[in-house]
């Protein structure tokens, strides 16, 4: 995809806009299945959330991969998308006993991550197989809020709660399939998850009848020139070798299973936005692009690093920009970035907005959410419509004759 493709994308669909390219999501599922070619049973099941359009999703599809999923809603929109109900994975977090019921009745896989709903399921459900997901304490994540492994951690059923975990299993009379870690985001230090997946496998001989150990997800992506990223070739021969040789021991070949998001999409996509405004202040160069946290909330909401290209004036003299939202609060997508010189109508690209962009955004300030683009076998294909005023009204009631007399403010 050349510039020249992102700004016919950009005339053609309207700014702001989502670019997916196909590709480059092939590339990476392509190479974490090799990574790991020495495990005889690989499942990878794509994490929904990072970017959920269903063209997306039926790509992953297409490719053999699996779905984990963590709202009841994902999982309709994976059957949706074709998925087979046995090919997706519910993992939510502190959901319902009722919308775990229902996604059984859906009949994908269920892990649960604590050992109220756990004690309940079991109960109600005995012969359901189910997942659990364990929480290790290992320390890992590029941030806190994104990382989900240590010990104040919400997610998983605490190593330490074993005992009681085992309890709950044998008086139930329920089927233990898998062990589930998911440790957090942007791991780099694969020793992390080869300590984490020692934990698990001691866990795991606790259980006589699993199918598959799930060691999660959380690759460290490069986010600009020169990044560091999670080293999956060595994380496979390495990982590889620790699981056959547990597999052995457990004397049955047991499934390895990874749920990746941003290592799967995140690089594949890019956004598009216009500069509306050049603004001189005395101490910066603000550009103000037709756009903000609505649209791409990562950098507020945990401060991650987008690179920004300006493709209108990609051979032009680097200067340093602010680069900011149309939002009215602090709004800002990059401080002193440098960036080839802007002018008002330039359009610049984030990279990496692939993974927990569109996802996230919303109709903050009731701005409409923008259009999505694939980009296969080069051509441009419209995924989603941008939104419209019908969009921000349809789910709002007009009520008639409510302040039918005009209303005065009275004072007591
Ligand atoms: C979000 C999530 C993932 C995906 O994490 P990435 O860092 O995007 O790869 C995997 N598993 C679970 C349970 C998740 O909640």
């Amino acid at each position: 995809m050349t510039n020249h493709d992102l700004l016919n994308i950009a005339k053609t669909y309207g700014d702001p806009v989502y670019v997916y390219d196909s590709e480059k999501i092939i590339t990476q599922f392509n190479r974490l299945t090799n990574a790991f070619s020495g495990v005889k049973k690989l499942k990878l099941n794509y994490a929904a959330k990072a970017l959920s359009n269903i063209t997306i999703l039926k790509l992953m599809n297409s490719l053999g991969s699996g779905l984990d999923t963590v709202s009841i809603q994902e999982v309709q929109l994976g059957l949706l998308a074709g998925f087979k109900p046995e090919n997706i994975i519910f993992t939510p977090n502190g959901v319902s006993l009722e919308e775990i019921e229902e996604a059984a009745k859906l009949g994908v896989r269920i892990n649960i991550d604590n050992l109220s709903i756990l004690e309940q399921f079991g109960s109600k459900f005995p012969k359901v197989p189910v997942c659990i997901r364990i929480n290790p304490h290992v320390m890992a994540g590029g941030n806190s809020n994104i990382s989900v492994g240590h010990i104040d951690s919400k997610f998983g059923i605490s190593i330490h709660q074993i005992p009681h975990l085992l309890r709950i299993v044998e008086l139930t009379q329920m089927h233990i399939n898998g062990i589930h870690m998911h440790t957090g985001s942007d791991i780099l230090d694969i020793d992390v998850f080869l300590y984490a997946s020692e934990i698990l496998f001691e866990t795991a001989k606790n259980f006589k009848e699993l199918d598959f150990i799930d060691f999660g997800s959380g690759f460290k992506v490069p986010y600009k020139e020169g990044d560091i990223e999670t080293n999956i070739e060595e994380l496979g021969s390495k990982l590889t070798e620790k699981f056959n040789a547990f597999c052995k021991e457990y004397g049955k070949e047991l499934t390895l299973a990874f749920e990746p998001g941003k290592f799967l999409v995140s690089e594949a996509g890019q956004f598009l936005a216009k500069v509306n405004v050049v603004k001189q202040t005395t101490s910066t160069v603000f550009a103000s692009i037709d756009s903000g946290f609505n649209h791409l909330i990562r950098p507020m909401l945990y401060g991650s690093y987008h690179q920004i290209e300006n493709i209108s004036n990609p051979e032009g003299r680097e200067r340093y920009y602010s680069v900011v939202g149309y939002i009215c609060e602090t709004d800002t997508f990059a401080s002193n970035r440098r960036i080839t010189e802007i002018s008002e109508g330039d359009i610049l690209t984030f990279k990496n907005a692939g993974a927990y962009c569109f996802t996230m955004a919303s109709n903050y300030n009731s701005r409409f959410r923008p259009a999505e683009v694939l980009w296969h076998k080069g051509e441009a294909v419209l995924i989603r419509e941008r939104e419209t005023l019908d969009d921000i009204i349809k789910n709002q009631v007009d009520v008639k004759n409510l302040f039918s007399k005009k209303e005065k403010a009275t004072v007591k």
